[in-house]
């Protein structure tokens, strides 16, 4: 017979429904079976085994833009840097330096980091393949997506497609833990290959991520082949790529990445800082989700995103920390509160905004992973992965509290139903 266990809390943020004072949530073999108010969750499981958590239980967060192989590159994230160029070289001399880390070790790590903050979901973005069972090995769910960096058609047809064809076929996945494929930026990667990528995870029939919009000299690139960015990629891969050497495309960074096939409802991209109205609209005419990072943005030293106008427009994002490399921490709630500041401060001042605000940190980022019927909420037949955290629990401002004041109070994290982490 399989075991019930009822967890009971002073509030429920199942996220997909109102807060519910006093509420308990049953789980049966990793999946939610009930929730509601305790007297009624206690009366339909009875002879549970019964958990009675002193905080807020909530959704397991999901972040839903990381990189967790680089977790120990925290050097780099510490301190703000001068600009995105100056912050990309002083990421690649670190990534050189450490030429025999063990990625896997490493990433396994970020995993029981993020677990100890509340987030059991990622989308992790995996360099060197020694770390793309991470998810899978650790019991977390999510997608870990395999990226493309300064590729060019002659190594794609010589041996890159090849390879992704052969490491994604044998990667390991399951119903939670799946694999994806990204081009880590437009400007990376040679045209052709964005093409040929994309088209690619479709025939694969799995989900696209790309960096977008990060850089204040993206647009410029895409637009004309010119600016810092410009310079830096022609400096770095020893010739110009085939739209620079064109001069530039004329289009938008959204616009380019539309034209190259990396939106739509099967993939989401990072940053989308520097998208614009157009942009943004682009992307919700596409169903892309933005995986918002503020945090990462500062360190590197570009502007925040546009938090304000993403809520305004009412467009679909998610919350990421990015990795260590240019954040302090993996706690997906840090960045949560400085959005929060952000959209204030941005002028949003709907009453909407801590309960959207909450939607992107769990619901937002599983849609966005293409996870949404399976976590992402506490719902009846979704896997059992909740964080408990120790906030004043009135139920009237819990979510504000969450958003506020959650960063550093997570007691406990379950994964399918197990305490996975507790204080
Ligand atoms: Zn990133």
């Amino acid at each position: 017979m399989s075991a019930t266990a009822v967890h009971l809390a002073p509030v429920v943020v199942p996220v997909s429904a109102a807060p519910i004072p006093d509420g308990g949530v049953a789980a049966t073999d990793g999946v939610v079976v009930g929730v509601g108010p305790r007297t009624e969750v206690l009366g339909q499981f009875g002879q549970a085994e019964v958990l009675e958590w002193d905080g807020a239980l909530i959704p397991g967060l999901v972040n839903a833009h990381t990189h967790l192989q680089y977790t120990s590159f925290a050097e780099v994230g510490s301190a703000p840097h001068a600009g995105y160029v100056a912050w990309s070289e002083r990421f690649v001399t670190e990534y050189e330096g450490r030429r025999t880390e063990d990625w896997s070790a490493t990433a396994r790590h970020g995993v029981e980091m993020a677990l100890s903050t509340g987030t059991t979901c990622f989308g992790d973005v995996v360099t060197d393949v020694e770390a793309l069972d991470t998810l899978v090995a650790t019991g977390v769910s999510g997608v870990a997506y395999l990226e493309l960096i300064g590729v060019d058609q002659a190594a794609w047809e010589a041996r890159v497609e090849s390879w992704v064809e052969s490491t994604l076929g044998s990667a390991s996945r399951n119903d939670h833990a799946g694999v994806g494929l990204s081009p880590h930026a437009p400007y990376s990667v040679d045209e052709p290959v964005l093409e040929a990528a994309s088209a690619k995870a479709r025939r694969l029939g799995i989900r696209l991520h790309v960096h977008l919009a990060e850089s204040d000299s993206e647009d410029s690139y895409y637009r004309t082949g010119t600016g810092a960015l410009a310079e830096r990629v022609t400096l770095r891969v020893g010739r110009p790529w085939s739209i620079l050497a064109g001069g530039g495309t004329g289009l938008s960074a959204a616009e380019f990445a539309m034209s190259c096939g990396l939106l739509g409802s099967d993939s989401h991209v990072a940053h989308g800082v520097y998208l614009g109205r157009e942009g943004r609209r682009l992307l919700r005419e596409a169903s892309t989700y933005v995986a918002l990072c503020p945090r990462s943005n500062l360190t590197v030293g570009i502007d925040p995103p546009p938090v304000a106008a993403f809520l305004a427009e009412e467009s679909l994002i998610a919350v990421g920390t990015d990795s260590l490399g240019s954040t302090t921490s993996l706690d997906l709630l840090e960045d949560v509160a400085l959005l929060r500041r952000l959209a204030v401060e941005g002028g949003y001042e709907r009453a909407d905004l801590d309960r959207r605000l909450l939607h992107a940190a769990t619901r937002g980022g599983a849609a966005a992973l293409g996870l949404s019927d399976r976590l992402g909420s506490i719902d009846v037949g979704k896997r059992a992965d909740m964080a408990v955290l120790a906030v004043d629990p009135d139920p009237h401002y819990i979510e504000r509290r969450i958003n506020e004041e959650g960063a550093g109070t997570c007691v406990a994290t379950l994964v399918s139903g197990e305490v996975r982490w507790s204080r």
